[in-house]
């Protein structure tokens, strides 16, 4: 069977992963959550003390990179979990901490190629659903499908605030959560090494003003005629 690569990018809390994870378990491929792998990168650096709000210690992160095992498990039930030198980290790594300084660490090309290289090692051997900002233009160029999840800034904000509120009740505001993805988008998009770009081959599906089941057959008519 031909082995086929989904891209899914777009800018913070749009929606991707949902939708990934969605075609994923459809379609009987593997998801990976990109953005998972920069903020376990973020979250060793953070205990470090090599990365604040104040700034990131470019040259103790890049140096430490070979101490930074990455991988993700499944629990009970059948939910992802990023794991971190063999810890269960997906609870802290969606944290606010990690969201402030997520994309100045991923900023730094040495973090970039030695995840990208290890998500191209993914894609090799299985049909993979891959989500994250570059998956399109740089780890699978060549990608068979190449969706771009757009949505507005306050669908975003409010999908990203419900959720840290869920997990962690009055640990943010919503004012918070909308600052800190308009922030993180500009980071992505001005970064000088892979930025957060739309694909020539991509393909625009705006989640601002449908249903998820609308947005995954959408997707899913996408599918039908690649595969
Ligand atoms: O997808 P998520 O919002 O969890 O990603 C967290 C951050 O990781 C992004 O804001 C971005 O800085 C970085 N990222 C990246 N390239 C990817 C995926 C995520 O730079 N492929």
């Amino acid at each position: 069977m031909k082995t086929l690569r989904i891209a899914v990018d777009g800018y913070a809390s749009t929606g991707k992963s949902t939708l990934a994870k969605r075609l994923a378990s459809a379609l009987g491929y593997l998801y990976i959550d990109t953005g998972a792998m920069y903020r376990m990168v973020a979250l060793f650096a953070i205990r470090n003390s090599w990365a604040s709000p104040d700034g990131i210690n470019a040259v103790a992160i890049n140096a430490a990179l070979d101490q930074i095992h990455l991988g993700f498990a499944r629990d009970a039930q059948g939910r992802n979990r990023a794991i971190l030198n063999g810890e269960d980290v997906e609870d802290a790594i969606r944290s606010m901490d990690v969201s402030r300084v997520v994309s100045a660490v991923s900023s730094l090309v040495p973090v970039r190629r030695r995840l990208v290289a290890q998500q191209q090692a993914m894609g090799r051997s299985h049909s993979v659903v891959m989500d994250g900002r570059d998956i399109g233009t740089v780890v699978f160029p060549d990608a068979e499908l190449k969706l771009f999840v757009t949505a507005d800034a306050d669908v975003r904000a409010q999908r990203r605030f419900a959720e840290m509120d869920a997990a962690n009740p009055g640990s943010v505001s919503l004012e918070e959560v909308k600052a800190n993805l308009l922030q993180r988008d500009k980071e992505d998009r001005e970064r000088l090494d892979s930025p957060l770009l739309l694909a020539d081959d991509a393909i625009v599906l705006d989640n601002s003003k449908v249903s998820p089941d609308e947005l995954f057959d959408q997707a899913m008519q996408l599918v039908s005629k690649v595969s």
